[in-house]
């Protein structure tokens, strides 16, 4: 049996960026070829591709220049990336994950952005990218919502302890749909205290200061939680 950490992005390993809904609502003019009316609020804890999909619906635009947002929202994404504008690492990631390594656990990625999206965001944080496994990731670009995420990747690893890391209220709705602790860490917009209204087995103010009851409580899971 191998472990797998999966790991949120925003929030969680990188802090939320200032104003990254922007990015979606710039995809869509993008896409669209013109400027569309207000962005739309609270993205936090939904996949670019459900962002996407809310968006062209909220404007009455066609579901079919999905393909062309997600792809501008990657260019767009390559281009802050490329121009230096970086995300901030949350406190204790690296520390974080060098001690799952250590103990021959799997870190992955399972998030809302899409594959590319990760990278920029991990790497211009400061993370290596082989400080994942990124075949044993799941990404959110074209997913309409994150539980779709956690099924597959409970479905593609049937017998691994599995435990997915991160900082909202969706991702804990994800996790337990595909029955797979969720522990969550209070670098995002929510708070421990409103973390703790989850079904977490655990809930962190950040990995500089909750790594070691992280550790912990990995090891407490002994097997498997089968899907409901
Ligand atoms: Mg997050």
């Amino acid at each position: 049996m191998t472990t797998y950490i999966l790991w949120d992005v925003d929030g969680t390993l990188v802090r939320n960026g200032k104003d990254a809904g922007n990015l979606y609502h710039e995809a869509v003019e993008l896409a669209l070829g013109r400027p569309i009316a207000n962005r739309l609020p609270n993205t936090h804890g939904k996949t670019d591709g459900q962002i996407l999909r809310e968006t062209l619906a909220a404007h009455g635009l066609p579901a079919d220049l999905h393909s062309s947002a997600s792809t501008h929202l990657d260019e767009l994404s390559r281009q802050r990336h490329e121009a230096g504008n970086h995300r901030e690492l949350c406190p204790g990631v690296h520390e974080a994950l060098a001690a799952t390594a250590a103990r021959g656990w799997v870190n992955c990625l399972l998030t809302g952005n899409s594959a590319l999206r990760s990278r920029y965001k991990v790497t211009g944080a400061g993370v290596d990218a082989n400080a994942f496994d990124w075949t044993h990731s799941w990404f959110g670009e074209v997913s309409p919502v994150r539980s779709e995420l956690t099924l597959r990747a409970r479905a593609e690893l049937p017998d691994d302890r599995l435990v997915i890391v991160g900082d909202t209220l969706n991702d804990d709705a994800a996790a337990a749909v595909a029955g797979i602790p969720f522990i969550g860490v209070a670098t995002g917009v929510f708070t421990s205290d409103e973390l703790r209204t989850t079904g977490a087995i655990l809930v962190i103010d950040d990995l500089a200061h909750g790594l070691a009851e992280l550790l912990d409580a990995v090891d407490g899971i002994r097997t498997p939680v089968s899907t409901p």
